[in-house]
């Protein structure tokens, strides 16, 4: 049924994506797919980048990558079964071409409830389940 399952980790709220991982890897254990770890380096507006160190972007994508790469060998899936992508943008465009990119046939996220902000700004989960072309889960940490 899914090949190719995408998870966005926010690696800004440690443990948010657990209830997600487990629920891909399940599916993943189930369908034989694979998994993509993807965390997003937020873009910093051009105002804020002049007071940033030059190496920001570097230094944050090997920190990403390393929580990835913590997260990827403590779900126990095989090596060979998962893999981890850093990007830098805006975390639900990036998600959107990853998807793509990797030929995902499922995204599996962690979303928060719905609250006044994200209702009057958008929320990153929001815009993938609007625009993403697969399908995607979007699980809330409540629910069971
Ligand atoms: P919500 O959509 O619940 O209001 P968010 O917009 O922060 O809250 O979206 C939550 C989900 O979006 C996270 O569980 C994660 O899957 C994804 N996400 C948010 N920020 C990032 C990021 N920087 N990199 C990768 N995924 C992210």
């Amino acid at each position: 049924m899914f090949q190719s399952i995408l998870c966005p980790v926010d690696t800004s709220e440690p443990g948010l994506e657990q209830k997600a991982l487990s629920v891909a890897k399940l599916l993943a254990e189930a369908n034989g797919a694979s998994i993509t770890l993807l965390a997003v380096v937020p873009d910093m507006p051009v105002m804020a980048a002049e007071y940033l160190p030059a190496d920001f972007h570097k230094t944050q994508m090997s920190e990403f990558r390393r929580v990835l790469e913590d997260i990827a060998t403590a779900s126990g899936l095989p090596k060979e079964r998962v893999r981890t992508k850093v990007r830098i943008g805006r975390p639900y465009h990036e998600i959107l071409e990853e998807a793509q990119a990797s030929h995902a046939d499922l995204i599996v996220m962690a979303s928060h409830r719905p609250r006044l902000a994200t209702y009057l700004l958008g929320s990153n989960a929001a815009h993938v389940v609007r625009h993403a072309t697969c399908s995607v889960m979007a699980l809330r940490p409540e629910a069971a």
